[in-house]
């Protein structure tokens, strides 16, 4: 399969080569030139099968020409070694719990799923090892840490800034050791992210070392988010629900949905979507416009959809022919502020005993006042209330247990490297591995 620039301007890559690159050379994100449509017969066994078996099926109209199947097998059954209940809320609404993998979050299958398949390119290859440089605010460093550990043949190099990441989420990368390095930068997020771009176009450490990013707009990481769309689905099957599905995605950079609209082209019987936004509403306003006007971020308590650019955006437009009326037809959007959010996950949790996270809370909102009496809904809970225990506990009035996952990493030793925010010095640590 090949894949294209979102820009149109660049060559078409192979997979390999889309997923080292990242980005395709004119800064365009990279989109399968063939999206599959599955048989029939897989919709109506669906429901008798596991999550792995679906989610091969999917790995399959993806990547099967360019994996062989037997590992491609070994690397979808690898990465989904957890399982995705689909809960019942209230009345019609369903939670797709994305957080049961390693760091509680629905990003733990897109870096589990990439990490591998990066591995069966450096194997096959017999390539020379692969350094990985991510910088973080503190979630996506723990799911790509976690996804890449013990992985042959990369190493990862965890960028984040001293003191402006919670202790939880710090002990989930500075605690693996192994092929895993944490770097304290003596700054902000952002000087994190320069000193990882600036080491990017450094031709001294090109030359001495393989680099590549675990960015979220890697097709490595983003096609594998569909695979739990059909599980989803599979799971209603099963239970006689069958029509007008609905799916509500709390969304930041819109990968996690993008996917799913990759499954509706595939022919997954889902009726349409809800992207649900915090206060950063600009795919709303452009539902509302069709004017697309990217602007900075604001900070609110659901904060991993604190988005002001979504660069996901690009992909929606490409698949709907950039037409405005088509992306309106599928997908419809909302907007909630921080008291709403913490309005609705109190109140769910008083009704029905649910507990939500402030970014499943958004998710969940949307479906209470979007939900059409014949309708069912899923909304996804893209992550553990506990890792947002002060902001949860604040809300509603209680204690949020740890799960055992999150206490083991609590109790691992910190070892971190400690970094000034100078490239300089972050160019010589590098040239000394
Ligand atoms: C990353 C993240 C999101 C947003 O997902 P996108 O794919 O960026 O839209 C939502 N919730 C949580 C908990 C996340 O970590």
């Amino acid at each position: 399969m090949k894949y294209y620039s979102t820009n149109k301007k660049a060559d078409k890559a192979t997979l390999q080569q889309a997923v080292v690159k990242g980005l395709a050379a004119d800064k365009g994100l990279f989109m399968p030139e063939v999206i599959k449509h599955l048989p029939d017969s897989f919709f109506e066994n669906m429901k008798d099968m596991s999550l792995q078996e679906i989610a091969y099926v999917v790995a399959d109209a993806f990547f099967g020409e360019d994996v062989d199947a037997e590992s491609l097998k070994k690397i979808v059954y690898d990465t989904l070694s957890f399982d995705i209940p689909l809960t019942h809320v209230n009345d019609n609404i369903y939670s797709l719990e994305l957080y049961h993998g390693p760091t509680l979050a629905f990003k733990d299958v897109g870096a589990r799923f990439m990490s591998r398949l990066l591995g069966y390119f450096i194997a096959k290859e017999g390539q020379k090892e692969v350094n990985v440089l991510v910088a973080t605010s503190g979630d996506t460093g723990s799911a790509v840490a976690n996804g890449f550990l013990g992985v042959e043949g990369i190493r990862v190099f965890v960028l984040y800034p001293k003191g402006k990441v919670s202790p939880i989420q710090e002990c989930q990368f500075t605690t693996l050791g192994k092929n895993i390095t944490a770097l304290e930068v003596d700054g902000v997020f952002d000087d994190c992210q320069a000193l990882v771009k600036s080491a990017f176009m450094d031709a001294d450490l090109n030359a001495h070392m393989k680099l590549t990013s675990a960015n979220s707009i890697n097709v490595a990481r983003f096609l594998p988010q569909a695979f739990y769309y059909f599980y989803a689905v599979a799971q209603l099957h099963k239970m006689g629900k069958k029509d007008n599905i609905v799916i509500c995605v709390p969304s930041g950079n819109f990968g996690n949905i993008t996917a799913g609209l990759f499954g509706k082209r595939m022919g997954l019987p889902v009726s349409r979507f809800i992207a649900a936004n915090n206060r950063n509403d600009i795919f709303f306003k452009y539902l509302q416009t069709g004017k697309y006007e990217p602007k900075p971020s604001v900070q609110t308590i659901a904060n991993a959809m604190d988005v002001g650019d979504p660069s996901n955006f690009a992909r929606i437009y490409d698949l709907y022919g950039e037409s405005h009326a088509e992306i309106s037809k599928e997908i419809s959007g909302c907007t909630y502020t921080d008291e709403q959010i913490a309005e609705t996950l109190a109140d769910c949790y008083k009704k029905t005993g649910y507990l939500l996270d402030p970014h499943g809370a958004v998710g969940y909102r949307a479906l209470t006042e979007m939900l059409k009496p014949n309708e069912v809904g899923v909304f996804l809970e893209t992550a553990h209330p506990a890792k947002f225990k002060d902001t949860v506990e604040k809300i509603i009035k209680d204690e949020v247990k740890i799960p055992a996952k999150l206490q083991e990493f609590m109790k691992g030793k910190k070892q971190s490297v400690a970094m000034t925010k100078n490239f300089d010095d972050f160019k010589k640590f590098l040239l000394s591995k």
